[in-house]
């Protein structure tokens, strides 16, 4: 029924070779069901790091999560993350415990995962171990809590983004006492760190089905987002199944529907919620820089277009349109002035000018203030196709306004 590369089975095969229990686990069994590949293989095991370390002895094997129970075995490059069963001690505070206790027993393993899909084991010679009814519930395409759903999110609240994040990426619907528990449960993800929403929401986001789930969750976006108003969630949940699914586009659409309907403000408004959130400088640039794109008018002609593109980049222009389309702005002309843009790719920024610093003072420019003020000056000239981007025209233009300086 499923296909195990060879590599793994040899890692099982290893383990139980050394008297230890060993299945794969968690995510690559859901996949291989669901006729996917699997993005990695995780193992778990009843012997302990140091005797998942014997087993593999002469081969390269990092301790990247040994507290935890697990170690990474590398073949060929590739890493396979084999852990040890594991029980969770306490949870404080609604996050992941601490402390976790080494247990011999597999089921108790599966128990404390967090979704029924999530929570099935296979061994290539014993075949699937499905405690709770996982493969019928991916046959159902259900999300559904391992256990009772309010102590499951009530220990660890991140559980509440992953459903959404499963139900976003896998397209499955969430089981109503698990969707219940959820919405109910949404006030204590608070508790949870920046770092780990932000990775459950980048998926959650660029999933296929995620404007779904905004729109049928928009409580617990706004446990993130408090700015925003259900409506803004539902309406930027409509707008994002329209774009594609790259991470800045869509929390810029999320942004923008509060932009909209007045929740959000501004772009620097949103610039410091992204900041607290702790998403990476790149993706706040990226963000902040559609959405002050799209707070523009729209070009009114060409070179209004080239302005917006010299300011804001040709690809930002073109996001920023798709974003505008997606909440259902006409474009007018826009669109045809961004692929005459992407088309001719005229001068936009100094570094595309036929000019350079250097020509310019070789011509007479003083460093410094007048030096950038004349580079200013020419590219506008340039943008505003007053002057050709050609040297000669450029620096003849430059002695003239020079001469007409002096
Ligand atoms: P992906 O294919 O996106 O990596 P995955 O199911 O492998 O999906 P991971 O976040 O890599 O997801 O987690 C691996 C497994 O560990 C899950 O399938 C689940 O069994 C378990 N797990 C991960 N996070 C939690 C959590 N917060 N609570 C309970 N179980 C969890
Ligand atoms: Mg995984």
């Amino acid at each position: 029924m499923i296909a195990v590369p060879g590599q793994v089975e040899w890692i099982l095969s290893k383990l139980n070779q050394g008297g230890y229990e060993a299945y794969l686990v968690g995510g690559c069994v859901r996949d291989i069901l669901l006729g996917k590949l699997p993005q990695d293989w995780d193992v778990a095991t009843g012997a302990r790091p140091e005797q998942v370390k014997a087993c593999f002895e002469g081969y390269s094997v990092l301790e990247t999560g040994i507290r935890h129970g697990t170690v990474t075995l590398l073949l060929d490059h590739v890493p396979y993350e084999i852990t040890t069963f594991r029980k969770e001690g306490a949870y404080a505070d609604h996050r992941r415990p601490k402390e976790v206790a080494f247990i011999g027993e597999l089921e108790e393993d599966l128990k404390r995962r967090d979704f029924t899909v999530n929570a099935m084991a296979y061994h290539p010679k014993t075949g699937l171990r499905d405690c709770f009814g996982g493969e019928k519930d991916l046959k159902d395409r259900l999300i559904r809590a391992v256990g009772n759903p309010e102590t499951r999110f009530s220990e660890d609240a991140l559980r509440i983004l992953r459903a959404l994040r499963f139900a976003s990426t896998l397209g499955f619907s969430i089981e109503p006492r698990t969707k219940g528990a959820l919405l109910s449960m949404r006030g204590q993800l608070s508790f949870v760190s920046p770092e780990r929403k932000r990775e459950e929401l980048t998926k959650l986001l660029t999933g296929p089905c995620a404007g779904r789930v905004l729109q049928e969750a928009p409580e617990v976006f706004r446990e993130l987002f408090p700015a925003l108003g259900e409506k803004s969630v539902r309406l930027a949940g409509a707008a994002l199944e329209q774009l594609p699914p790259r991470l800045e586009l869509r929390l810029a659409a999320l942004c923008f529907g509060g932009c909209l309907t007045g929740e959000g403000e501004s772009p620097a408004f949103w610039e410091a919620r992204l900041k607290e959130q702790k998403w990476s400088n790149e993706v706040i640039r990226r963000v902040v820089g559609l959405l002050s794109c799209a707070g523009e008018p729209l070009p009114s002609d060409w070179i209004g277009a080239k302005g917006l593109a010299a300011r804001y980049g040709i690809a930002p222009l073109e996001d920023s349109l798709r974003l505008k389309a997606a909440f259902g702005s006409p474009q007018g002309e826009a669109g045809a002035w961004v692929r005459r843009l992407k088309e001719e790719r005229p001068c936009l920024s100094f570094k595309e000018l036929e000019v350079t610093g250097r020509d310019l003072l070789h011509a007479g420019a003083l460093p410094g203030k007048e030096l950038g003020q004349s580079l200013e000056w020419l590219l506008q000239e340039v943008l505003e196709e007053r002057l050709p981007n050609r040297k000669e025209a450029l620096l003849q233009a430059f002695r003239r306004r020079m001469g007409r300086k002096d």
